[in-house]
């Protein structure tokens, strides 16, 4: 058994008892890690082997406060984890397996066998890209059909194009893939669009970006050469079938949370997303916090996310202030009471 390590990019004595384990790599999860980390909880991230969150796949982000000429959004996460690192965040750079929560004891996080335990978790895996559910979506993917416009746009330079969903990502996504693209489609599945004004105003005022409504795509069919050739589509209200020909489809419907890993030990809502007490990010376990996109479902924003990430960080340290280390905690090193309440220096 190893003593604790000063050098925090060190990542863990694997026995030792954490304060706190964040599970999430995007602006709530480094968020989390930063307060915590000056709060002097030593936090570990498991931030995912894509860590960076959505904004990895997003190029410029101009509504996040502070950055009055925007800023790219691999960059501003990039940012986000130096600012926690600063502080002695530890990191680790893969997706966690496995967790093993409970109402008021030691947290388990596993790493395959790996165990890693603490006495409070944050949980802050965000949410990912909704599918359609059809024939050839999943069998075209890497061959026609993507979920990120920013990630693969420029891979089809003069194709034609279509973009499914009427909201901000599908507008934000075809402004992006119409610089490559020669024709780009929007295909909703209403008349109207769910995109913000502004949004929506700016892609359609794109010369070679047009709309068909109110279609909903059946299926993505390939080619003889195996890549996508069209897209069969159903008319929303009167069921007739027909096809577009196009060599490129984004799916831009929305996203699901990220909170399969939980499923069953934590309370969530009918979609998935993980419930909070109003106001907190307390759930339904004494020592678990949720934090972000796998909890708000209305404003998704990052900014509303590194909102989330700071209360999480909060809420994580008064519940280690005020409540005595689970009794199994004392068995491990770390196991003692959290650090804060430890005089600085001693
Ligand atoms: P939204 O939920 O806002 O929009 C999803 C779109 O996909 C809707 O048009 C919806 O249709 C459609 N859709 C959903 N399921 C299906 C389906 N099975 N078949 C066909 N169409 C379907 O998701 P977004 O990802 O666009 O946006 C999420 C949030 O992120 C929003 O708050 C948005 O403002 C924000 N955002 C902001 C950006 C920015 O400011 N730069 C960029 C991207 C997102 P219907 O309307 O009929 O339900």
């Amino acid at each position: 058994m190893t003593s604790e390590s000063t050098d925090n990019t060190e990542i863990t004595n694997k026995t030792r008892v954490e304060n706190v384990i964040i599970v999430g790599g995007g602006p709530a999860g480094y968020t989390a890690a930063l307060y915590t980390a000056r709060a002097n909880l030593e936090p570990l991230v498991f931030e995912g082997f894509q860590w960076g969150g959505q904004l990895q796949n997003t190029t410029d982000v101009e509504n996040f406060p502070g950055y009055p000429d925007g800023i790219m959004g691999p960059e501003m996460m990039s940012q986000f984890r130096a600012q926690a690192e600063r502080f002695g965040t530890r990191f680790v750079t893969d997706d966690v397996d496995r967790v093993e929560l409970s109402d008021g004891g030691v947290q388990k996080v596993f790493l395959g066998d790996e165990e890693y335990r603490a006495k409070t978790v944050i949980l802050a895996m965000g949410a990912e890209p909704k599918r359609l559910g059809v024939p050839g979506e999943m069998e075209l993917a890497g061959r026609g059909v993507s979920t990120c416009g920013v990630c693969d746009g420029a891979f089809f330079k003069g194709h034609r194009v279509l973009v499914i969903g009427g909201g901000d990502s599908a507008m934000e996504d075809s402004i992006f893939i119409s610089k490559f693209a020669d024709e780009l489609t929007i295909v909703n599945r209403r008349d109207e669009f769910r995109a913000s004004k502004i949004m929506h105003e700016r892609a359609l005022e794109v010369e070679n970006i047009d709309t068909l409504t109110p279609f909903t795509p059946l299926e993505f069919v390939a080619g003889e050469d195996g890549k996508l050739a069209r897209v069969r589509l159903r008319h929303s209200e009167t069921g007739e079938e027909s096809a577009v020909e196009a060599t490129g489809a984004f799916v831009a419907i929305g996203h699901v949370p990220r909170s399969e890993v939980v499923k069953g030990q934590v309370d969530t809502d009918e979609d998935g997303y993980i419930k909070v007490v109003a106001g907190s990010t307390r759930t339904n376990l004494d020592g678990v916090f949720a934090v972000g996109d796998v909890v708000d479902h209305t404003y998704r924003q990052a900014v509303t996310a590194a909102g989330t990430g700071c209360m999480g960080a909060l809420d994580a340290e008064r519940y280690l202030r005020d409540s005595a280390p689970p009794v199994e905690a004392h068995w491990f090193p770390g196991g003692e009471p959290a650090a804060l309440e430890i005089p600085a220096g001693s």
